[in-house]
């Protein structure tokens, strides 16, 4: 007997960090940013015409492609935008990833990854990095249906110069390359200068890190002509009108203020420089950080225990248990007050011997 049960989707989901109710505490588990967004976004919310909302949004959501276009130097037909990066990363691999050959990525990287695959279908192969974490890029030198390279990588922290990604880039040719670059802004490199020479590339960025609108859902990608819109296509087949206006208006505000940002990612890159210090001094270990978080692993100390009695305080870092990284927090970048919070009670609880 077959039950409509047996038919249900078994893919086993992306878990997300947790989202505390209530009460007062210290969320540093979702790399979300500690700063609102740039007053200009709260003026564009607060002033937008709800009478408009009649009307769909424009379905290439162009004037927000067009900012995009003109920051990143590119045409408005290079830039894709969906409702966060997230959207846009599940939408590539739909549009691009319908090879035979295993889709390449790293073990120790955004684990949607390998949730998508499972979800569409997609073979993939998941390529051990270095014991330092770092990427090898002749690891990537070989068949494959397309590379995702997170850079820098999630939740390593590290990130890699433009020589790896065109190392990548030329040993591939022939398959898509993306790079999600959620935190390039803190202090990665980005690939966008590669696009001029790089057909086959797609550079994925966010709004939900730097520009703290995780709430606001926009993601957007940089490509060639044709990968965007094989995006678009993608997306055309799955819902005509992905990003809503009123998030396409905040999202040009957002754009238009250079300043709030850069002061914005200033702040948080001298808090996280300065947590590393901390960190560094109470014996933790931890490789620079190019992006709002750190990683760090706690010599003799569980990172596990140290999880659960930061969470007794009130204070949520995240925790995986998986091979390689269960000896790790990573904990995300908060403001001056949140991070001397963590270090206080980070020192307390390693004096405890926990
Ligand atoms: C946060 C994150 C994303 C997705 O962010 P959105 O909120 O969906 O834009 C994508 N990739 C990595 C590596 C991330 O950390």
């Amino acid at each position: 007997m077959s039950s409509w049960r047996d038919n249900l989707i078994k893919t086993e989901p992306y878990v997300a960090g947790e989202q505390p109710k209530g009460g007062k505490f210290i969320k540093l588990n979702a790399n979300e940013n500690p700063y609102p967004p740039s007053p200009m976004v709260e003026k564009a919310i607060a002033g937008f015409r709800a009478a408009g909302l009649n009307k769909y949004p424009d379905a290439n959501v162009a004037p927000l492609c067009e900012a995009l276009a003109k920051r990143a130097g590119v045409d408005t037909d290079n830039v894709f935008a969906g409702n966060g990066s997230d959207e846009v990363l599940a939408l590539a691999f739909r549009a691009f990833f319908n090879s035979e050959l295993p889709v390449l990525f790293a073990d120790v990287t955004y684990s949607f990854y390998p949730v998508w695959c499972e979800n569409m279908g997609i073979r993939y192969e998941c390529i051990p990095l270095d014991d330092a974490f770092n990427y090898k890029a002749e690891d990537y030198a070989r068949p494959n249906g397309g590379v995702v390279i997170c850079n820098p990588n999630a939740p390593t922290t590290i990130g890699r110069d433009l020589d790896f990604i065109r190392s990548v880039l030329d040993a591939n040719r022939d398959s898509v390359v993306i790079v999600d670059e959620a935190y390039v802004d803190f202090g990665g490199v980005s690939s966008l200068p590669l696009l001029s020479e790089y057909d086959n590339l797609l550079v994925v960025q966010t709004f939900s890190k730097s520009r703290s609108m995780a709430g606001m859902r926009i993601g957007c990608a940089f490509g060639s002509k044709e990968l965007i819109a094989a995006l678009r296509a993608a997306k055309d087949s799955y819902n005509s009108y992905p990003l809503d206006s009123v998030a396409i208006a905040a999202g040009i505000a957002s754009v238009s203020d250079e300043s709030y940002f850069a002061d914005t990612v200033g702040k948080i890159t001298a808090t996280r420089d300065r947590l590393t210090g901390a960190l560094r001094d109470m014996g933790a270990e931890l490789p620079d950080s190019s992006t709002n978080f750190v990683f760090a692993r706690f010599p003799g100390h569980s990172a596990v225990d140290i999880y659960n009695a930061l969470k007794t305080k009130g204070i949520y870092v995240r925790y995986f248990n998986k091979p390689r990284i269960d000896d790790r927090l990573r904990i995300t970048i908060g403001t001056d007050e949140e991070t001397d919070m963590l270090i206080e009670n980070l020192r307390r609880i390693l004096g405890n011997n926990c």
